[in-house]
């Protein structure tokens, strides 16, 4: 198989423009609380990166990371979790930072994870989304672009873990050699 970047979905300059006005937007729903932003590895470390340098109110940040697709680009059915949190989240205002809303699995798994530990309120922030995809209903509080269905790569996306540093976010098409 040999796979390239078919069309550009999104430029780094637009993706810049959608972080900074998501950040504004936090800051402001969160002013007076200390909000807890936990990225979801490793597609949504640049986004969460990004996103924490324009939130202008003390936050906190954990990591956790969760594996879905084995590397390929169809959804296995299996979330597992790889890396839990260092830190705990009961009686916080958590913030869970993905990179895509896809099927809606692997978000369905973390909220019910996360409920278990007793935070004062859980939101979602993602970067993209594929709203065509949905197999679960899942309620996004701050979402970056809606996308067709499209195998995306970049800006933290992987294919078979590369593509993550390319600056915009592109389609990728999949041929037989
Ligand atoms: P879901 O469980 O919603 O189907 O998928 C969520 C996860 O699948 C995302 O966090 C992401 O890691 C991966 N994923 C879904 N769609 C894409 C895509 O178009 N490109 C890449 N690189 N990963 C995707």
């Amino acid at each position: 198989m040999k796979e390239k970047i078919e069309k550009i979905l999104l430029k780094d300059v637009e993706i810049k423009k959608r972080v900074k006005e998501l950040g504004e937007e936090i800051s402001k729903d969160y002013k007076n609380t200390l909000p807890h932003l936990i990225c979801i590895l490793k597609g949504a470390s640049i986004f969460h990166s990004d996103l924490i340098r324009n939130i202008t109110i003390p936050l906190t940040i954990d990591y956790l990371s969760v594996s879905s697709y084995n590397g390929g680009t169809q959804y296995t059915g299996r979330v597992h979790l790889v890396k839990d949190l260092d830190n705990p989240i009961k009686g916080r205002d958590v913030i869970i930072v993905e990179d895509i809303i896809d099927t809606g699995h692997t978000i369905d798994y973390l909220f019910k994870l996360f409920d278990l530990r007793k935070p004062k309120s859980i939101k979602l922030c993602s970067l993209l989304s594929k709203p065509s995809r949905r197999e679960i209903d899942v309620k996004i509080d701050y979402l970056g672009f809606e996308i067709p269905d499209a195998f995306v790569v970049g800006y933290g996306l992987d294919y078979d873990e590369r593509y993550r540093n390319f600056p915009n976010i592109g389609i990728l098409s999949l041929e037989e050699d």
